[in-house]
């Protein structure tokens, strides 16, 4: 870039760090015309300023295929955000025979299928994108839900991902037979891999509570994925049963043009009041035009997940002090005392997830929208009844109850012949090595699986981590000469008992019911820094954790495990990457 674009860019990104950290204050509007009239200058320097290096096609973090090798049959199951992310680094690394299994008609996953109201993303939308597809045009700090799903039909478009997908195909079984995956799926097709991928997530099955009388309601009752968009709420008297991100953001959107909206509450969230600002043509023009500062830009966010906001959940008490005073000062934005104090959790902040939204607590003082805590009692064919004996008259239900976060790779049915289906054997809780393999099923990865980091940090870049591991050990693989890789299960024990270690210090186990924890109460997802995630997850694999084993012709070991006498026979495996 050259030296006058390079200094504009610089003054404009300090600008945009002091805005974002005055919050809307009079000094924030300073700096916002000062950036606007900094937009217009780089705007007319001529094109030629603006050149940034081309980033590299193949990340330093993982090697291309080697062509001697013969292609392996690769099927991902999901074109979410982690099918999509696997299958671009496949496909740039000279994978081939790539597979993607969508059960949808479309690419997107949450992204496709969510369509409530007020469906957007909480994470910064500059950051909210794999680094590899920065996208400049983002039309707000938290980008509406169906901008992301074009985002990701972009990606999967511009690298070439859309026709690997089987759309319509839902899986219905994976079984590792005769040294092979056999996928099977619902109405009765197969097909064979060698390496299987679950990318499907953990929030899709939903969670819908049992509720009496549900089945004699009157009106429409759908979960907060059901949603129908073509839905007029003109007119409408709505229940949302739920608090979470989705409540939240579906009763903002209800807010002022549904009739009624009543919010059935269980439990009152903490609620971090984040501006969703709404970004400017000549800014998306600006960011176009000069790629390096929409990489800042990711940077800059990804510092602020990570840093602040990703420790305060595992022990950084500070940062947890900056949070709980935000969310304090936003509750004294309600009014009334005794709606105040309905809405005062009683359990530390970030215990269960951090609902972003500065407009909640304003739309709740709506005159046409009633805060319900009492418990709900039954549904009745008018609506609901709450333990109290009132009747909430409604016409429509909706269901933000969340999801079966444990239901990690449902419904994929994955089980090794002659051994344990993966359910079994995580039915005293899920596990897995180092967030993507799992000792016992020979070439199974997972991405979004147990002990991923997840929380409100980015799911694309948690993605994009994971995947860089894949690519490792796919490398390793193919260096190895073996055709099968596994994680010992001794491994396997020894992250258990790290993540299980660290979760004592971490604000999940503080006294909340979230879904971060399982039916025994014990926490599933990483539980060290982000920071720590990323270096184990671009630092590894050591591959002395994993078993290669040799081909099928002169194997002599149990694929589910890698232990047995000649072990290391055969392979070339390279020595450890972690320090
Ligand atoms: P959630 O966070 O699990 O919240 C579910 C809500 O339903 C809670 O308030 C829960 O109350 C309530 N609930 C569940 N069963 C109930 C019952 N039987 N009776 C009364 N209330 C009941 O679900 P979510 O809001 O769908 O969010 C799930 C996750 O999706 C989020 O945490 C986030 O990771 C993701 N998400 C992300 C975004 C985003 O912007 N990135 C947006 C939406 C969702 P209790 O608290 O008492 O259990």
């Amino acid at each position: 870039m050259a030296t006058e674009a390079k200094h504009l860019t610089d003054l404009w990104m300090s600008a945009e760090m002091e805005r974002l950290r005055s919050g809307p204050q009079e000094r924030a509007q300073e700096l916002a015309a000062l950036q606007a009239d900094i937009e217009r200058q780089l705007l007319e320097l001529p094109v030629e300023e603006t050149r940034a290096p081309a980033p590299p096609l193949i990340p330093a973090e993982f090697r291309a295929h080697d062509p001697r090798r013969k292609q392996p049959a690769i099927v991902i199951v999901g074109a979410g955000v982690g099918g999509i992310c696997m299958a671009v680094r496949l496909r740039q690394a000279g994978f081939t025979d790539i597979t993607i299994l969508e059960k949808a008609q479309g690419p997107g996953g949450t992204w496709h299928h969510n369509r409530y109201p007020g469906v957007a993303c909480d994470v910064s939308s500059y950051y909210y994108c794999f680094s590899f597809h920065l996208n400049p045009a983002w039309s707000q700090m938290f980008a509406p839900g169906e901008e992301i799903r074009a985002y990701l039909q972009n990606v999967a478009d511009a690298y070439g991902i859309t026709p690997l997908i089987r759309f319509d195909s839902e899986v219905s079984s994976c079984t590792y037979e005769q040294d092979r995956w056999r996928i099977r799926l619902t109405g009765g097709r197969a097909l064979d891999a060698d390496i299987l991928i679950s990318a499907v997530g953990f929030l899709h099955v939903p969670s819908l509570p049992d509720m009496a009388g549900l089945g004699t309601f009157r009106g429409k009752a759908v979960h907060s994925t059901q949603w129908d968009p073509g839905l007029d709420p003109r007119g409408l008297k709505i229940g949302v049963v739920g608090t979470g991100s989705s409540a939240v953001q579906i009763v903002s959107a209800l807010a002022g043009k549904a009739e009624s909206v009543s919010v059935f509450q269980r439990t009152p969230q903490w609620v971090f009041p984040y501006p969703n600002e709404h970004y400017s043509e000549q800014r998306k023009q600006m960011l176009s035009r000069y790629p390096e500062l929409t990489g800042r830009l990711f940077e800059f966010f990804a510092a602020w997940y990570n840093g602040e906001f990703g420790t305060a959940v595992v022990g950084n008490r500070d940062a947890q002090d900056i949070f709980r005073a935000a969310c304090a000062a936003n509750l004294e934005a309600i009014e009334d005392e005794e709606l105040r104090r309905k809405l005062t959790p009683d359990y530390p902040i970030m215990c269960k997830r951090l609902v972003f939204s500065s407009t909640y607590y304003r739309d709740l003082q709506n005159p046409s929208v009633h805060l319900v805590a009492e418990a709900v009692g039954k549904v009745v064919p008018e609506g609901i009844v709450t333990a109290d004996g009132t009747l909430h008259e409604l016409d429509v239900l909706v269901f933000a109850t969340g999801f079966q976060t444990h239901a990690f790779c449902q419904p994929l049915n994955i089980s090794v012949a002659g051994g344990p289906s993966l359910e079994n054997s995580w039915k005293d809780g899920a596990a897995s090595f180092e967030s993507v393999a799992v000792s016992g099923f020979p070439n199974l990865f997972v991405l979004g699986g147990p002990y991923s980091t997840v929380g409100n940090l980015s799911t694309m870049s948690c993605t994009e981590l994971q995947t860089a591991y894949i690519m490792r050990l796919i490398n390793a693989l193919e260096d190895s000469g073996a055709d099968t890789v596994v994680p010992r299960a001794e491994a396997q024990q020894r992250f258990i008992a790290e993540m299980q270690s660290h979760a004592r210090d971490t604000i999940w186990l503080s006294g909340c019911k979230s879904w971060y924890l399982d039916a025994n109460g014990t926490v599933t997802i990483w539980t060290r820094t982000p920071q720590e995630f990323r270096e184990r997850m671009l630092g590894g694999p050591d591959l002395s954790d994993f078993a290669f084993l040799p081909s099928p012709k002169s194997r002599d070991r149990d694929p589910r495990t890698g232990d047995s006498p000649g072990a290391g026979r055969g392979l070339s495996v390279s020595t450890s990457r972690r320090g």
